[in-house]
C-alpha cells in the first residue's frame, strides 16, 4: 500500500556485496566505543571499563509484521527501537547495532533502501552507530534480526529481579496505546480488503498509530532517575503487556503485586479506540503489547524523591507472593490479574519474545 512502485531496481543487479556497500557506505560511527565498524569480518567495540551487554530481536514477516500497513521505514525505525528498549529496560545505554537481514526476491533494492533509511533514522535520533551486520536470501518474505550493544557501570544495571516487597511499582507512560493502534490498522486493512475503494479512517488517531508503527524506546529514563537521585529495584520493558511483564517481575523476585485501575495511565484516544471496538480499556492498558514503556519498582524509602517526577507513574506495590497478583478495580474490588500477554488478545499473531 505504502511501497514507491514508480522504480524498480533488482537486487540481483547489485549482488550481495553491491547491496552491502550501497546500503552502508554513508555510516559513520559516533560512538567513543565504536573502535571499528562495517568492513571486516568483526567490528570492534570499545567499552573502556564498562559492562557490555548485548540482545537480539527476531522480526519475521507474517508474524511479527504485516507489511500490507506497516511501510519499510517504519518498520526499519521500530526493529532498531525494540532492541534499544530492551537495553533500557537494563538502565542502560545503547551504543552499537548489527542488522542481519533475509530478503524474497519480492523485495526491490528501493524498498531495501526504504527499511535501512528508518533503520538510519533511529540510529541518529539515539546516537547509536550501525557496526555490521548479514545479508542473504530467503525463499519466504523478509526477516530481520537487530543485535544491540550497551555499555554501563556495573552499579548502574537493573535486572528483573531485586524488588522487595513494599516496593512502589511504576510505570514510564501511558499504556495500551499500541495495541489500539493496531486494532485501527487491522481494521483498515480488512476493511481495504473487502472494499479497495475506501478511503482509510484513521482521522484523531494519529497518537495510537505512532504509538504502533513508530514507538519509542525509554533510554531517556536512565537519566531520570539519576537526576532524581534513584536506581530502581528491578525493571523492564512493556513488551507483551503489563500484565505478562508485572508476573515476570514478581516471579523473579519472588513476590505478589497489587496494581490499581484507576491509576493506570491510559491516553484519551486509546480509551475512545477501546469504546469503539467494545473492549475494556483497562483490559487494553493490561494486555496490550508493544508499549515499549518501563515498568519498574522504586524502594519506599526513595518516595519522597520520586512523588513528583511526571515520567514516574505509580501504578501499584510489591507484596508477598503469597498474595498474589492482584487488581484493585475503580469499585475497590479486588480481582486476580491473569497474564493474558499479547496472545490472549489476538491469538491469530503468533507473538513471543
Ligand atoms: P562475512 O562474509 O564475514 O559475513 P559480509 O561480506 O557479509 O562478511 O559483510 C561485510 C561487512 O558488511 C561486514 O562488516 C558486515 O558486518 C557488514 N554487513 C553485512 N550485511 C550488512 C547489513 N545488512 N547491514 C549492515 N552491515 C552489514
Ligand atoms: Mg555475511
Amino acid at each position: 500500500m505504502f511501497e514507491d512502485r514508480t522504480k524498480r531496481t533488482e537486487i540481483s543487479e547489485l549482488g550481495e556485496f553491491g547491496l552491502i556497500d550501497h546500503l552502508t557506505k554513508s555510516i559513520e560511527l559516533s560512538q567513543e566505543s565504536s573502535q571499528y565498524g562495517i568492513g571486516d569480518d568483526a567490528a570492534v567495540i570499545n567499552p573502556d571499563g564498562k559492562k557490555v551487554l548485548i540482545s537480539t530481536d527476531l522480526l519475521v514477516e507474517g508474524i511479527h509484521f504485516d507489511l500490507t500497513y506497516v511501510p519499510l521505514k517504519h518498520l526499519g525505525y521500530k526493529a532498531v527501537v525494540v532492541n534499544l528498549s530492551d537495553i533500557a529496560a537494563m538502565n542502560a545505554l545503547p551504543t552499537q547495532i548489527t542488522v542481519s537481514i533475509a530478503l524474497s526476491n519480492r523485495f526491490s533494492l528501493e524498498a531495501v533502501e526504504e527499511l535501512y533509511e528508518g533503520i538510519k533514522l533511529a540510529c541518529k535520533r539515539y546516537n547509536v552507530d550501525l557496526v555490521g551486520g548479514d545479508t542473504t536470501s530467503s525463499k519466504s518474505g523478509l526477516v530481520i534480526s537487530i543485535s544491540v550493544i550497551g555499555l554501563a557501570n556495573e552499579n548502574d544495571i537493573v535486572y528483573r529481579k531485586g524488588a522487595k516487597a513494599g516496593d512502589i511499582l511504576c510505570v514510564s507512560g501511558d499504556l495500551g496505546a499500541a495495541y489500539a493502534g493496531l486494532l485501527v490498522l487491522e481494521r483498515e486493512k480488512s476493511e481495504f480488503t473487502a472494499n479497495p475503494e475506501m478511503q482509510p479512517q484513521l482521522d484523531g488517531l494519529d497518537y495510537i498509530l505512532e504509538r504502533q508503527l513508530k514507538p519509542e524506546a525509554r533510554v531517556d529514563m536512565m537519566k531520570i532517575f539519576k537526576e532524581a537521585g534513584v536506581k530502581p529495584t528491578s525493571m523492564m520493558d512493556v513488551s507483551d503487556g503489563l500484565a505478562s511483564e508485572i508476573k515476570h517481575l514478581c516471579k523473579q523476585s519472588d513476590l505478589g503485586c497489587t496494581v490499581y485501575e484507576d491509576k493506570l495511565p491510559i491516553d484519551q484516544q486509546t480509551w475512545d479506540t477501546a469504546r469503539s471496538f467494545d473492549m475494556d480499556p483497562t483490559m487494553m492498558a493490561l494486555n496490550g503489547g508493544e508499549d515499549y514503556e518501563l515498568v519498574y519498582t522504586i524502594s519506599q524509602d526513595d518516595y519522597e524523591k520520586v512523588k513528583t517526577v511526571k515520567q514516574i507513574i505509580f501504578v501499584g506495590y510489591m507484596t508477598e507472593a503469597s498474595a498474589g497478583i492482584n487488581l484493585i478495580t475503580k469499585n475497590n474490588v479486588s480481582a486476580p490479574i491473569t497474564a493474558q500477554g499479547w496472545d490472549g488478545l489476538n491469538k491469530d499473531r503468533g507473538r513471543e519474545s
